[in-house]
């Protein structure tokens, strides 16, 4: 271990506590200069949160995706139904189409809130 401030190698472990947990904390003989480290499950703890929020982020790019690639697919069926030239047939599904498109896209976006 060198110090941070001089280049000292003579470092030497001080006694230093924050509110709930010793801090691993090393002096140097050379110029007083003190270095601090946290207990290595703080870092293991600040991991995990990293982690967990990392795939929070997925999760949403994803729904975003499926959301998008909806709302892509019923702006192609609005398309058909103001289409003159489509049969009624044709229109009357897309309609229907459309319906099962919008329940999809609330129930996805209902999810995506829920986190
Ligand atoms: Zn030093």
């Amino acid at each position: 271990m060198k110090c941070t401030v001089c280049g000292s190698k003579k470092m030497f472990k001080v006694s230093v506590f924050d509110a709930d947990s010793p801090i691993r904390s090393y002096a140097c003989a050379d110029c007083g200069h003190v270095d601090f480290y946290v207990a290595q499950e703080i870092i293991e703890d600040y991991k995990k949160s990293e982690q967990a929020s990392k795939e929070i982020d997925k999760k949403a790019a994803a729904d975003k995706k499926k959301i998008d690639a909806i709302i892509a697919e019923i702006q192609k069926y609005e398309n058909i139904v103001s289409d003159e030239n489509q049969t009624v047939k044709a229109v009357n599904a897309a309609r229907e189409k459309i319906i099962e498109l919008r329940e999809e896209l609330v129930k996805l976006e209902e999810d995506s809130e829920e986190e």
